[in-house]
């Protein structure tokens, strides 16, 4: 059955293609965006004149599988709300909820309404992986992915310690995305996971694992060149060394320095952009961030906007957590390891407007945005849950293209924040076009998904058509049409179907001899023999939803 539809009327936006929005028709059949035949009639015709026509969200880095979400659930019954109504409450509620961890249906669902239709967790560990991918799969609706943890394992460390061959390393991160079905790597606080369990409790840029002897510095470099000769389209996902530290806008410079110009995506990097100045010796480094981002074509951010309220923060980062853990709220928090591959906290916490610190954080995630020009190289997020809910990201989306309403929340917060602030002159609203690059264009495109987040011929029909009136936010919130596939899953917040997500993979080409090595280190010291997912296994725990490969860089690229 090959039905086309025809979308008739809406304004496009669509920031892949020349001449702005447009008021046009879109064609899709057989779940892709075509272009038909001279006069052939459309066997649907729905009506969008007066509405937004843009591409499904794509949410690049939100925690929604991996372990420690789950550890966040079971820390916090409290604050669960599922069974009563997974979609009713929001981040805005007083009500303490705010869906800071809700289940995987729940999650899917929100998102949908929203008119996201994929989201990528961005902490897999190797050896969880899967339960990443069972917990992705259990989440209607979104296409799905992940990236793999390294830089805090065992074997890298040992190898790099050894002085092996480069090439043995790049094997390795090849190795470990084909076990694990990852689309990507991501290092936390690279090398400080580890350096935690030998006793440091801070790991900067250019000092040394106390056992293994290695560098921040090194890690980034070795992994972000691993990835570039693996031609993987995602480049390193770094989230750097001293998060949360005052100064330490210092090492993320020095991290960006450390790249030597290889690409990289820094990860929410509100948390890494902060400075020593000022009474309370911390202040916001966001200029000077955004500077050093907008002098370096190779590196892209996304933010981890802070959003007010009750929240869990869960992270791969040991080092970090466990320093944060005394600000717990309510007070109790996890940390975990699992096959010494890396490390997990996992820390409630409430953000609150009348706090300096808060405050401040919440004016730096906006200052990143406003101060960095490209939009390409800067995708919305909040670090899903560590910033705040993605449910919030409406209320972030009007905050950035509404200057008066962005000045109305700034007058509710510690006023030494209020008063001094570098955002409170900024007058930057930000238009249409550009919250679609940072919500779906730009982040399809940073991830290498061809045929995601842009409305061309031959695109996948993830679709989400808004609404005009009303503000941005309200916008939205629950748009009147969601299409996933082509299928109509969500309209005006009511979910209609629930189809199962794809999972978006890359598959590297690498020297498999490496895995006899692989095998034989994990024996030699303890270890289970890791066993990859199979592309079976991988179909099977993701519900039997298709998986596909992105196609890695042209070789000339890559080079
Ligand atoms: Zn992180
Ligand atoms: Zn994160």
């Amino acid at each position: 059955m090959s039905r086309l539809t025809c979308l008739r009327g809406g304004l496009v936006v669509d920031p892949t293609q020349s001449g702005g929005p447009t008021v046009r028709d879109l064609f899709f059949r057989d779940g892709r965006i075509v272009t038909p035949a001279p006069g052939e009639p459309a066997d649907e015709v729905i009506d969008c004149a007066g509405r937004t026509v843009m591409a499904g969200g794509v949410d690049l880095h939100s925690h929604i599988g991996g372990g420690k979400v789950n550890l966040a659930r079971m820390l916090l019954p409290e604050l669960q709300r599922d069974g009563a109504n997974p979609l009713r409450c929001t981040p805005h509620e007083s009500d303490p909820c705010s869906l800071v961890t809700p289940g995987t249906l729940a999650t899917g669902l929100r998102y949908a309404q929203m008119g996201y239709t994929a989201a990528f967790e961005p902490a897999m560990l190797p050896a969880n992986a899967r339960h990443a991918h069972l917990e992705m799969g259990d989440t209607p609706i979104l296409d799905h992915g992940a990236y793999v943890m390294l830089g805090s394992d065992e074997l890298l460390l040992r190898w790099m310690h050894a002085g092996v061959p480069f090439e043995q390393i790049r094997d390795y991160v090849g190795w470990t995305i084909h076990a694990s079905k990852a689309l990507g790597v991501k290092v936390v606080n690279p090398g400080g996971i580890s350096a935690f369990k030998f006793n440091q409790r801070k790991l900067d840029v250019d000092e040394a694992h106390v056992h293994w002897g290695v560098t921040p510095r090194q890690i980034v470099h070795t992994l972000a060149r691993a990835l570039r000769e693996l031609q993987v389209p995602h480049p390193l996902h770094i989230h750097g060394s001293n998060l949360g530290v005052a100064g330490n806008i210092a090492s993320t410079l020095e991290t960006i320095a450390a790249l030597e110009g290889l690409p990289a995506h820094l990860t929410h990097v509100q948390f890494h952009a902060y400075g020593t100045e000022g009474p309370k010796k911390f202040s916001s480094a966001a200029l000077q961030l955004a500077e050093a981002v907008n002098a370096n074509p190779h590196i892209s951010i996304d933010v981890g906007q802070i959003i007010f309220g009750h929240t869990v923060t869960a992270s791969g980062d040991t080092m970090r957590q466990h320093a944060n853990a005394g600000l717990a709220n309510p007070r109790k928090w996890i940390g975990a390891d699992i096959e010494c591959d890396a490390g997990c906290g996992v820390v409630p916490f409430r953000y609150r407007e009348q706090s300096f610190v808060n405050a401040l954080q919440w004016v730096i995630g906006l200052e990143l945005f406003l101060q960095v020009k490209d939009p390409w190289r800067v995708v919305l997020t909040t670090d899903h849950p560590n910033g705040g809910p993605f449910t919030s990201y409406p209320h972030l989306i009007r905050l950035l293209m509404d200057r008066s309403f962005r000045l109305e929340q700034l007058a509710r917060l510690h006023p030494e924040v209020a008063a001094n602030c570098a955002l409170k002159d900024m007058t930057r609203e930000l238009t249409l076009e550009e919250i679609a690059i940072m919500t779906r264009a730009g982040p399809a495109r940073l991830l290498g998904l061809a045929d995601r987040g842009h409305l061309r011929p031959g695109a996948a029909a993830d679709i989400a058509v808004y609404r005009q009136d009303g503000d941005a936010e309200q916008q939205f919130t629950d748009p009147p049409l969601v299409f996933k596939d082509g299928l109509l899953v969500a309209r005006a917040g009511q979910i209609v179907a629930q189809p199962v997500g794809a999972t978006h993979i890359v598959e590297p080409v690498y020297d498999t001899s490496i895995d006899k090595r692989i095998r034989a280190e994990a024996q030699a010291h303890g270890g289970t023999p890791p066993q990859p997912i199979s592309h079976d296994e991988l179909c099977s725990c993701c519900r039997g939803g298709r998986i596909l490969p992105v196609e890695c860089l042209a070789a000339e690229e890559g080079a």
